[in-house]
């Protein structure tokens, strides 16, 4: 495989983390970004323990673990604040091995982007078709270009609510981080390094529409009066921080491959972030496809093992997250009571064990490839 030439689509956590895989691997790699300089959006990013497991095969999980900050213990809350559900870190880093990670994308991505050579990364280069290479890696995110001309007719789907994100810096962070289940509502933070708090808010809402006074405005009315430290954690917030995204996620596509071209990360399965798994699933990609690519003797072989292993396992997770999605942004009143009251019954055992096919992923080598 030495000397074959790889084109990467896309400088995102994705895109980023297939160029580190395939450089180390000896490819020679271009990615090929639109942005003239790679600027991850300012927010937090969850690492759960199966993105730790693709990191350390990175080679990079040390750099990011020392740029994260570990959830000691979350969990859910209700609109009147109490608690639903708790999970420790302890417990998650006894089961799976790595505890979760926040950790801010701009750090995620300048770390992947340092373990590439110098030059590999194009930037301000907008890809309108498959570039020459004897691979070309299309993760080229939600609105791919690429996926469009090669699979059309799979156009995103409104989830129904937007989000919001913030990093903020409140005078005392708060001790766990959680996320209260309202009506048609969620808010969720949790503490970075350098005291900051990353907060992420949703809400059912036609699809395109804007806060009619500015987004902080619209997160002071529809959040203002929630449980603390939700009014603190607001208070603490620059307006101009505040980001809006209406979320999405992609229907299954029939493959992830087409000729030598393959789709990584959102362009191949953009999911809704509820189990905050988007990024991480772009992080399995990234070393399954090099993991493929180093085993098989052709190729074509290769990518046809990748979209094996890769595009049930998305896609599950896709659905999955819908559903958690579904479920947290109920909004008639009985339906999120019996919601509550289910979460609140539910063992952290048996929470974390239903987690398992997602989070275990790579403690057994025959997950990876
Ligand atoms: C509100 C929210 C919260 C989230 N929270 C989490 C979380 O906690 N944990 C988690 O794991 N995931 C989370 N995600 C999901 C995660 O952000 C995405 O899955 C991940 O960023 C996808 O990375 P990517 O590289 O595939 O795509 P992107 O990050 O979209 O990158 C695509 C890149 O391609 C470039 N590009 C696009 N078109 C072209 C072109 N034609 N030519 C050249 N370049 C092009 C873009 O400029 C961009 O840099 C969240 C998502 C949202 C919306």
């Amino acid at each position: 495989m030495i000397n074959k030439t790889a084109a990467v689509v896309g400088g995102g956590i994705g895109g980023l983390a297939a160029a580190v895989a395939l450089h180390r691997t000896g490819w020679d790699v271009t990615v090929l970004e639109r942005a003239d300089r790679v600027t991850e959006l300012g927010a937090g990013l969850s690492l759960w323990p199966n993105a730790l497991r693709a990191l350390d095969l990175l080679g990079v999980r040390e750099q990011v673990v020392t740029a994260g900050a570990v959830e000691r213990c979350g969990g859910v809350r209700d609109r009147r604040g109490r608690w639903l559900s708790r999970t420790r870190s302890a417990e998650l880093e006894r089961r799976f091995g790595h505890p979760l990670l926040v950790v801010h994308r701009v750090d995620l991505v300048e770390i992947l982007l340092a373990a590439l050579p110098a030059g590999a990364l194009r930037a301000g280069v907008q890809v309108g078709a498959v570039p020459q290479a004897d691979l070309v890696v299309a993760a080229d995110g939600l609105r791919s270009v690429l996926r469009e001309r090669l699979f059309p007719g799979y156009a995103p789907r409104y989830a129904g609510h937007t989000a919001w994100r913030v990093v903020t810096r409140p005078t005392a962070p708060p001790a766990e981080g959680a996320v209260v289940w309202g009506r048609g509502a969620r808010f969720g933070y949790t503490t970075m390094t350098g005291g900051r708090v990353y907060c992420f808010a949703t809400a059912n809402t036609p699809e395109g529409a804007t806060g009619p006074d500015g987004e902080y405005a619209e997160l002071h009315r529809r959040f203002g009066d929630w449980p603390d430290p939700i009014p603190a954690l607001l208070a603490a917030t620059a307006p101009e921080h505040v980001l809006r995204h209406d979320l999405y996620d992609l229907p299954p596509l029939p493959s992830f491959v087409s000729g030598n071209t393959v789709l990584l990360g959102d362009a191949a399965h953009a999911m809704t972030p509820s189990l905050g798994q988007g990024a991480c699933q772009a992080l399995e990609d990234a070393v399954t496809l090099t993991a493929c690519l180093a085993d098989a003797p052709r190729i074509a072989d290769a990518l046809t093992r990748y979209d094996l292993l890769r595009r049930p396992r998305t896609q599950a997770i896709t659905r999955r997250s819908a559903r958690l999605g579904r479920a947290g942004q109920l909004s008639w009143p009985p339906a999120t009571a019996a919601r509550d009251l289910a979460a609140r019954l539910i063992p952290e055992r048996v929470t974390l064990r239903a987690m398992t096919p997602v989070l275990g992923w790579g403690m057994r080598p025959e997950t990876i490839v």
